[in-house]
């Protein structure tokens, strides 16, 4: 404890702000439910789409590099720019998404687990436990080339190897009109560590690992995933899993749909990136809302980055911006700064950090199991004579006092 009653964090953590709804929810939450309870030195960089472009988006490189340095980030929702969002903002080009950058940075694995509540019931009735899933946060299409195809002609596909061996080349489609091509990449070094981040995240966790993708169709790109993850688990997992009842399940990305749909959950589903991108959205929604899901990206190296997994939940904010009272929830960002503590604490070895990221946590828990919720949940939860719709900021107040309460 400091001399002001307050939990000292040591380290610093890294702090990177971002745009529309959640950049306002986050000054709220920092105002609230930190500053008033904590000493906590902050390395914080603005990542709002103004400022990327006015520095040429160098300042998420930067973001990124001080999360390696440091270890622990914790980041706001960001916009992806699209040409919307040049006109909108005047930018002087459609920048790549932030996360893709810091994803690409990092050569890490994106964990995103729902947050249960006791009143809201997953609408899939099987699912008695959170589903893990394990989204792959490097190449695929994120980092894809793409040309828009003009009219007729040959495209292929080249390696050309750097000692001066023969290319190899493969057409890819003789156009005969207008179309489009996309080149993706991914390497085995990536691929591996996602095993790696998959099985050391599942042992963990205590729950078993399921890996899907379509190798049926893509033969040599899935393919290689498969044989990698089988690889990586017969070599340096194979045991451990046995030893604690655990295993490894690969299946094709369809027939592990279908099974999830019936299963009781409380398995780590990894995914390829886009498949990750999208199931993890629909498990989020399918346990409540978008705003119940945490989001960790988890590098190789043991360097974190927590975030919310939703957006910047644009028509919230445009209904702010024109002074209309918003009910937006803030679970996943609140969620997004007690896992950054609560590793923080842990790295340090300070426990009452990690104890004040639990209490923040019960808090907010018990804040919607009491009934009082934001919109998207009210409309999901179980009837209750206490059940109260709050606005945004309403729901960090009710939070603030149960916490100040049970601190
Ligand atoms: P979104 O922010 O995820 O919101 C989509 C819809 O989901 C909202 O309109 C809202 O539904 C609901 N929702 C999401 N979060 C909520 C919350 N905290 N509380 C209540 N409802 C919530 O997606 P978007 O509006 O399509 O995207 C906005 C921007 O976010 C885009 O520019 C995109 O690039 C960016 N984005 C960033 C990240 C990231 O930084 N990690 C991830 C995804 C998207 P209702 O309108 O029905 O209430
Ligand atoms: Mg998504």
């Amino acid at each position: 404890m400091a001399k002001a009653g307050k939990i000292v964090v040591k380290t610093p953590l890294v702090e990177m702000d971002g745009d529309e709804m959640t950049r306002v929810m986050w000054a709220m939450v920092k105002e609230k439910l930190l500053f008033p309870f904590l000493e906590m030195p902050l390395e914080s960089y603005d990542l709002h789409l103004k400022h990327r472009d006015e520095t040429d988006d160098r300042v998420t490189v930067e973001a990124a590099r001080a999360v390696t340095r440091l270890g622990v980030g914790v980041k706001c929702a960001t916009i992806a720019a699209n040409e919307d969002r040049v006109r909108e903002y005047s930018l002087k080009k459609a920048w790549k998404s932030p996360n893709a950058t810091i994803r690409a940075f990092l050569d890490g694995t994106v964990f995103r687990t729902p947050i249960l509540v006791k009143n809201i019931r997953p609408s899939v009735s099987s699912w008695k436990r959170p589903i893990i899933i394990g989204r792959h946060a490097y190449g695929d299409v994120y980092s894809g080339v793409e040309i828009r195809v003009p009219g007729e002609g040959t495209t292929e596909l080249v390696f050309t190897p750097s000692d001066g061996g023969e290319p190899l080349r493969k057409t890819i489609h003789a156009f005969t009109g207008p179309g489009i091509i996309q080149g993706i990449h991914n390497t085995d070094s990536s691929i591996e560590s996602f095993a790696r981040a998959c099985f050391t995240y599942a042992l963990d966790r205590n729950v078993d690992v399921w890996f899907s993708t379509k190798d049926t169709i893509s033969q040599t790109y899935d393919a290689r995933f498969r044989e990698i993850f089988q690889r990586e688990f017969d070599a340096n997992w194979k045991q451990a899993f046995e030893k604690e009842g655990l295993e490894y399940f690969f299946t094709l990305i369809d027939d592990a749909v279908a099974r999830v749909m019936k299963s009781e959950g409380g398995m780590l589903w990894a995914l390829k990136n886009y498949d990750g991108d999208v199931l993890s959205d629909m498990v989020a929604s399918a346990c409540g809302s978008l705003a119940m899901m945490t989001s960790v990206l988890v590098s190789p190296r043991g360097q974190y980055e927590f975030e919310a997994a939703h957006g910047t939940v644009q028509k919230h904010y445009y209904k702010h911006l024109k002074g209309e009272v918003t009910s937006t929830n803030s679970m996943a960002l609140i969620f997004a700064w007690t896992g950054a503590l609560r590793k923080r604490g842990e790295m340090d070895g300070t426990p009452d950090v990690v104890a004040f990221a639990d209490a923040v946590e019960t808090a907010a828990l018990g804040t919607i199991e009491d009934g009082t919720m934001t919109g998207d949940l009210l409309a999901l939860a179980d009837p209750g004579p206490h059940n109260r719709r709050v606005t945004t900021e309403g729901f960090i107040d009710a939070v603030a006092e149960r916490l100040a309460r049970e601190l």
